[in-house]
């Protein structure tokens, strides 16, 4: 392939936590029974008029603030006229050429190097119904709970160059809405979707090529799996000497391809137009400024403070702060023991490994910063051995229980009692006589081994360092 530029911009899509839809009062709680939390006005109803919801305007802002955007203090709304069966008004309220914020942008860390990405423009509108294909006959269903749930669309400049710096600025767009509160952000319940403009350009060249649309893209990974299989495609076609046709494509995820679904509309395809039924909104100053004020501590600050305040590495402090609830919990922790690296080592560590095995955040489980906490004293103060504090992990993760708690019923109190020990050591001296020999003609290795055997035969509960002595003195 031809060395060629490549160009990504995104468009994320994220559904806004309020409790009822942007111009009704039903509620939005997600997966209820099929057209449940509907109503004359989101079912599109002739005679019924929209009312703004405040809240969506407020989260919207809190959002575009977090971005670092400019409010204009004028936006209105306008009708995307399209028709399909999941919009039953045949028009989306959505925001053409006045959007609450502009001039925004975010900043991500590439191979050790700060590059800021920057965002068009950030705008409200309101979600669409959901279409259920049936696998047997030729029909589909509609569910409308989610038409008129509270949209904000975030559109990045181009600036975008490899499929994983896409990935990158989606997982950071998600970590700053997750921080400023305003959605829970899930990939998998659609609370977060993303598609994504992108096209190749001969290296060196300033003009764009020809772009196509990716939809579907449903996970992190899969945003950038599809990106790298478009960057491949388009490749392939230039190098033919073929042209990219302007399409929207569709990523397959079991056939990890994409696929031309239609022909890219242009904006004027939509008729859009200024909805008569809702007056523009002027934005107050002060109400923007009170926002402002309102934002927590954003992830960059926090990992900036991490590392100057705590002495955490770059990398551990950028890991620690992705998720607000895992940040809060290490910070919660740490305060309670004092212990902030083992702290940070134990949550990177095991107990991501746990988190990723349930796919849960760690607000969901069992495990809190006062066990965690516990856990880490037990650990110090010698009463439980690493290896043991793992098990107790496990057990706290399904139970819930104190981890002091789980020791005394479980018995995994570590064995510092020298003579207890002594007769471990002893045994597996008798039983191993080629290690013993191998470490007595200077096999320094040979004692790992035999260290090893103890640490087994004792079920995880010898005190490592005591074992070690103890092995020396005899071998000595
Ligand atoms: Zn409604």
């Amino acid at each position: 392939m031809s060395s060629y530029e490549t160009v990504i911009g995104l468009e994320v899509h994220v559904e806004l936590a309020t409790k009822s839809k942007i111009f009704c009062s039903c509620p939005t709680a997600f997966g209820k029974g099929a057209n449940t939390q509907v109503c004359p006005v989101c079912l599109g109803f002739p005679g019924t008029l929209p009312v703004l919801n405040r809240r969506a305007v407020e989260y919207a802002l809190k959002a575009a603030l977090a971005l670092n955007c400019r409010i204009p203090s004028f936006a209105k709304f306008d009708r995307k006229n399209y028709f399909y069966p999941d919009l039953p008004k045949a028009y989306q309220i959505s925001q053409y050429d006045l959007p609450l914020a502009v001039e925004g942008y975010l900043e991500i860390g590439m191979e050790g190097k700060v590059k800021r990405i920057g965002i068009t423009r950030v705008h409200l509108e309101e979600d669409a119904g959901k279409l259920i294909h049936s696998g047997y006959g030729d029909y589909s269903l509609a569910d409308y709970n989610r038409t008129g749930v509270p949209l904000l669309e975030i559109v990045s400049e181009p600036d975008l160059r490899s499929p994983e710096e896409a990935k990158v600025y989606l997982e950071k767009l998600r970590s700053i809405i997750q921080y400023s509160g305003v959605s829970d952000v899930k990939m998998e319940e659609g609370s977060l979707r993303c598609d994504a403009n992108i096209s190749l350009r001969p290296a060196g060249s300033s003009a764009f090529g020809v772009r196509t649309e990716i939809k579907n893209m449903n996970s992190f990974k899969a945003v950038q799996r599809g990106l790298e299989y478009e960057v491949q495609r388009q490749g392939a076609a230039l190098d033919a000497g073929r042209q990219v046709i302007q399409e929207t494509r569709r990523w397959d995820e079991d056939r990890e391809l994409t696929f031309p679904m239609r022909s890219k509309e242009e904006a004027h395809d939509y008729r859009y137009f200024p909805d008569p039924d809702l007056v523009p909104v002027i934005i107050d100053i002060d109400w923007v400024e009170a926002i402002r004020r309102s934002l927590p501590e954003m992830p960059d600050e926090r990992r900036r403070r991490y590392v100057a305040e705590l002495g955490l590495s770059e990398y551990d402090a950028a890991v620690l702060t992705a998720s607000p609830s895992l940040a809060d919990f290490f910070e919660a922790a740490a305060a309670a023991c004092q212990e902030v690296k083992a702290a940070a080592n134990w949550l990177m560590g095991d107990i991501t490994r746990h988190l990723k095995a349930m796919g849960l955040e760690i607000r969901e489980t069992k495990l809190t910063p006062s066990h965690l906490a516990e856990l880490l004293k037990l650990q110090n103060e010698g009463t439980i051995s690493g290896a043991l504090a793992k098990t107790v992990l496990d057990e706290i993760f399904a139970t819930g229980k104190r981890p002091g708690e789980i020791v005394s019923e479980k018995g995994l109190f570590q064995i510092s009692d020298k003579a207890a020990l002594g007769a471990i050591v002893d045994q597996i001296i008798a039983e191993n006589p080629k290690s013993v020999d191998d470490y007595r003609g200077g096999k320094e290795k040979a004692l790992g081994f035999l260290v090893g055997q103890v640490m087994r035969q004792s079920k995880g509960k010898a005190n490592p360092e005591l074992v070690n002595t103890l092995l020396r003195d005899r071998l000595g």
